[in-house]
């Protein structure tokens, strides 16, 4: 005999059908355009990494813009070009991929965690505060999800302390702040077009800068330090000779890459209203349910819309957020944990003798939070299974 609740448990889906979490919507003008690439033989950076750069910088209204090949590229180069290194302290957020804090590593520079505020999931200005000595360089907020930071009081304390402020904007393409795109607001802004960002090229990223020098020294260090663009010095303006003026990096974005950028950008807007409605439409049905969902956005603020969180906590939902993690695959159903809190990693416990329990908002919502698929992709049937899905495995009958 089959109970309710074995009823209850039967898949929402079929294995055949599973819901990859974060799935792009790759359409017929992106296949065109890398095909026509490939068939003009320039694969590597050229013309469209051009196009795709102007077409960027155009879009969040920047004053230069660099295409490099991930958004970890995009925050290195930035801490070189602000000038730090070895003994130099950045603050950054607690609750973030860990990319952010490796490419302060990487730098050179020593990491330092603020704890995030529990609503908005972003860094707690006073908590940065906080944790300035006489070594700060620099701040480095992460737009959690695609909700802007409270950036008039980063950049008060940017001015106050005289820091240098980087954007990680992984999240945060379409975000904007009291009317300002971010990204435009720090020294520099760093985008992801990784496959599961709202504009995705594969692999990609995009610096934009607030100076000329900035965004030349950023172009000079993405590849390989050389003095000219190697896009150029194969031109048909005959060879031209470069110069190598310091030791720069491979981290060039290559043209294939842009040929799927530049359709994805132009589709930014109409997917945008998508992620809104499928946002919306979570929220209406998940009201009644032991969940603690999204904040609203703040008002004078544009939310990207990129993650759709939700924080399952066991005393409320009767389900751990790991059981529920399982429950959902089980209905094959990709889900996604953004993220656990840094300090919960092994290799930053050993290194820094950072411990979870220091940034007690960033940890909790780590070990609560579960991101639900949030795509343009996404048909109404599949939002659907999403909703029945949650609703049966918090379903207490
Ligand atoms: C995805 C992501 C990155 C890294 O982006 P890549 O392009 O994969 O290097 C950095 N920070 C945050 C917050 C991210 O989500």
């Amino acid at each position: 005999m089959i109970s309710g609740r074995a009823a209850r448990t039967a898949p929402v889906r079929s294995s055949s059908q599973f819901l990859v979490f974060g799935a792009p919507a790759i359409e017929e003008a992106e296949i065109r355009e890398v095909v026509a690439s490939l068939k003009t033989g320039w694969l590597g950076t050229g013309p469209k990494v051009a196009s795709f750069e102007e077409e960027f910088r155009a879009y969040k209204g920047a004053r230069h813009a660099v295409a490099v090949n991930s958004c970890t590229a995009a925050l290195h180069l930035s801490m070189l070009a602000a000038g730090l290194g070895p003994g130099d302290e950045v603050i950054t957020t607690a609750l973030t991929f860990c990319a952010t804090v490796n490419a302060i590593i990487h730098a050179g520079a020593t990491p330092v965690l603020a704890d995030v505020d529990p609503v908005t999931m972003n860094l707690d200005p006073n908590q940065v505060e906080a944790k300035i000595t006489s070594r700060t360089r620099a701040v480095l907020p992460v737009h959690f999800a695609g909700r802007p930071c409270d950036m008039d009081a980063l950049c008060d304390l940017a001015a106050r302390y005289e820091l240098k402020l980087i954007e990680d904007c992984a999240h945060a393409i379409e975000t904007e702040y009291r009317g300002v795109k971010v990204g435009t607001i720090g020294d520099f802004g760093c985008f992801s077009f990784y496959v599961t960002k709202n504009v995705v090229t594969g692999e990609g990223g995009m610096i934009l800068a607030r100076t000329e020098a900035d965004a030349a020294r950023l172009k000079v260090l993405a590849l390989h330090g050389m003095s000219k663009d190697a896009w150029k010095r194969f031109g048909d303006e005959g060879y031209k000779h470069y110069q190598v003026v310091e030791c720069g990096f491979k981290y060039n974005m290559m043209d294939l890459q842009a040929a799927i950028g530049l359709h994805q950008l132009r589709r930014v807007e109409t997917n945008w209203v998508r992620r809104q409605e499928i946002w919306n439409h979570y929220n209406e049905a998940f009201a009644s349910l032991p969940l603690e969902l999204p904040a609203a956005p703040e008002p004078d603020t544009r939310h990207a819309y990129h993650l759709y969180t939700i924080l399952v906590d066991e005393e409320d939902a009767d389900i751990g957020r790991d059981a529920f993690l399982d429950a959902m695959h089980g209905h094959n159903i990709g889900v996604g944990v953004h993220y656990l809190s840094v300090p919960e990693h092994p290799y930053y416990q050993e290194t820094f003798a950072w411990r979870p329990e220091d940034y007690p908002h960033a940890m909790r919502i780590g070990r609560q939070t579960v991101s639900l698929p949030l795509s343009p992709k996404l048909t109404d049937d599949d939002v659907q299974d999403v909703v029945t899905a949650v609703s049966g495995i918090l379903d207490r009958g």
